[in-house]
């Protein structure tokens, strides 16, 4: 909801203070929204991410920038201002409440394998053994994922209006 680019570099911006230093972003990407509800086509984008902090901790701390921009989840699959998601932590294999990792829809989702193979083609997925690249070639879902703007220098942030 809002101006999604906006909110997009805000939280990019949130992220590299909070977690760590945002080593790589991918272009924007857009997709028309899945599910029951009639809503505007979603922005995504993947980010490498360097950091000192646990994976639960930095969960938490994608939870509290949610939070604070004013994300409020009243249906599931709704609109939002902005959905923080944790696809990898390095090769950790985690299934808790608060946190599974890798992100257990992360192989069924072009709009997130399409800006995930654009920073980290190799990236390995530790259970399934395949490459981001790879599990985009295997990937059957059909929602069309636009370019929307090209790589973005990280860090560059803007305070989106109404925040
Ligand atoms: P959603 O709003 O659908 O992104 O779901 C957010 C909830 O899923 C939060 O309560 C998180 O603690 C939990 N969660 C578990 N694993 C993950 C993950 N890898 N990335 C984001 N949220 C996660």
């Amino acid at each position: 909801m809002g101006n999604r680019a906006a909110s997009l570099s805000w939280a990019r911006h949130q992220i590299a203070q909070l977690v760590g230093p945002v080593l790589a972003a991918s272009s924007l990407y857009e997709t028309a929204a899945w599910g029951p509800i009639e809503q505007p086509a979603f922005l995504n984008q993947v980010l490498l991410v360097q950091t000192a902090l646990p994976a639960p901790r930095v969960m938490r701390t994608l939870l509290a920038i949610e939070q604070s921009m004013g994300r409020q989840r009243l249906q599931a699959f709704g609109p939002r201002t902005i959905d923080l998601d944790i696809l990898y932590f390095n090769q950790l294999e985690l299934a808790t409440p608060l946190l599974t990792v890798p992100h257990p829809r992360l192989a069924n989702r072009r709009f997130t394998l399409v800006p995930l193979a654009e920073i980290a083609p190799c990236q390995l997925h530790p259970t399934l053994g395949l490459s981001s690249t790879q599990l985009l070639a295997a990937c059957t879902d059909p929602l069309d994922v636009k370019k929307f703007s090209t790589a973005i220098e990280p860090g560059n942030a803007v305070l989106p209006s109404g925040l």
